[in-house]
């Protein structure tokens, strides 16, 4: 058997790798970049030593035992809990908001009363979405909650998509949650951590096998397809079809990487600016790592919008229309044997990275195995 698997990023790795090693058959598996990893792909910048995630911030973070300890098998960890910033009126605060936040920006006897409030309303270690906090009519969870809305949600929202809050989804919007405890972490998950040796070299160790064959710099559609009995492709399912049935929206994203002539430049791995600039969020890529150097390297990442051909693909557009386009090429690739679709472009969704590597495991063991 030999398979073709198209993208060498984190799902066509870790399928390439189970087909190679459990099932023992070739892989050829083909990337258009210069460079395998797909978005998770980070490098050393030489000068400074500093590891780059040149497509945005990864953190790995999972409750599934069975995707951590598949990945264990190709990087040692390096414990990383994602506790990011907000800048609201200047301040430089915890985000996730929590109890916390409050006494960074009030003063301790307003922060103290609203705590109470919140602790008494919704309970102590309780997490809650901001459209529950703005369903509540008491006056000071109200005035907390309208705080929020303005001041982390609403301009970080219309920036990121490009659009007015009122015409997104509430479900995106309501992904990050307000803690009512003091837990600054972003994610709660039980395994949370960084590759030490970075995520290029996890998925190079991956991808390390005698059955596998890596091409970088080749299109799917130089390929000869009738040279392989298995297909699995994680491109974005539109281009596969030549877009027969229209173009599947995404948003993109610009990243302005530069070195600062600092130690550091700002306060966490990441801090987010909702109401000011054009700019998202900035990264500083030292922290992931806790790497030293007098010198920091840091990220300002844009949203705009997706260009066929001129940008990069970064969040799917998910809404009834898009769904209904998405579904009829689905069906095509029903209508084939042997070809199968993964990962964030195949299935038209965002994924984190234990989702991705959780499908295609399954993938593999519903499907192929
Ligand atoms: C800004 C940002 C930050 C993120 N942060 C996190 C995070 O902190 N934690 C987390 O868990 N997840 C995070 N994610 C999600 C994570 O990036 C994805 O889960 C993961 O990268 C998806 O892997 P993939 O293999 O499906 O896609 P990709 O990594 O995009 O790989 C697909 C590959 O296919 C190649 N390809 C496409 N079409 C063709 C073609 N026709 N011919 C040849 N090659 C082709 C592409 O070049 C690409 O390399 C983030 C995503 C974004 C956008």
């Amino acid at each position: 058997m030999k398979n073709l698997i198209v993208g060498a990023g984190l799902s066509g790795c870790a399928l390439a790798n189970k087909i190679a090693a459990e099932l023992n058959e070739d892989v050829l598996i083909i990337d258009k970049r210069n460079h395998i990893a797909g978005n998770i792909y980070d490098y050393k910048d030489i000068e400074t030593g500093i590891t780059v995630h040149k497509y945005g911030p990864h953190i790995f973070h999972t409750n599934n035992k069975e995707v951590w300890d598949f990945l264990s098998q190709f990087t040692k960890w390096h414990p990383f809990f994602f506790k990011p910033n907000t800048v609201i009126e200047g301040n430089i605060v915890t985000l996730p908001f929590n109890l916390k936040t409050l006494y960074e920006l009030f003063p301790d006897e307003t922060a103290a009363k609203i705590e109470t409030k919140l602790i008494n309303t919704y309970g102590f270690g309780t997490k809650i979405s901001i459209s529950q906090l703005r369903n509540n009519n008491d006056t000071t969870i109200n005035f907390i909650a309208n705080y929020i809305y303005e001041n982390v949600y609403k301009h970080y929202t219309e920036k990121q998509w490009g659009t007015n809050i009122n015409d997104i989804n509430s479900s995106v919007i309501n992904r990050l949650l307000i803690h009512i405890s003091n837990d600054c972490r972003y994610f709660q998950d039980k395994f949370q951590a960084i590759p030490l040796n970075g995520y290029t070299k996890m998925i190079e160790n991956m991808l390390n096998h005698p059955n596998i064959e890596v091409n970088l710099e080749t299109e799917f559609k130089d390929i000869n397809t009738s040279d392989f009995s298995r297909i699995i492709y994680t491109g974005s399912i539109d281009e596969l079809f030549n877009y027969k049935y229209g173009l599947l929206p995404y948003r993109s994203l610009i990243f302005d990487t530069m070195k600062i002539n600092k130690e550091y430049f700002l306060k966490s791995a990441m801090t987010t600016f909702p109401n000011n600039y054009n700019f998202t969020r900035i990264t500083e890529h030292k922290y992931f790592l806790d790497e030293k150097a007098s010198h920091t390297i840091v990220t300002f990442e844009y949203p705009t919008e997706y260009k066929t051909d001129k940008n990069e693909r970064y969040y799917p557009i998910n809404n009834e229309k898009t769904l209904i386009m998405y579904n009829k090429y689905l069906n095509e690739v029903h209508k084939k044997k042997n070809l199968f679709v993964l990962g964030r472009l195949g299935n038209y969704k965002y994924y984190n990275m234990d989702t991705i590597v959780e499908n295609a495991i399954n993938l593999f063991k519903e499907k192929i195995k």
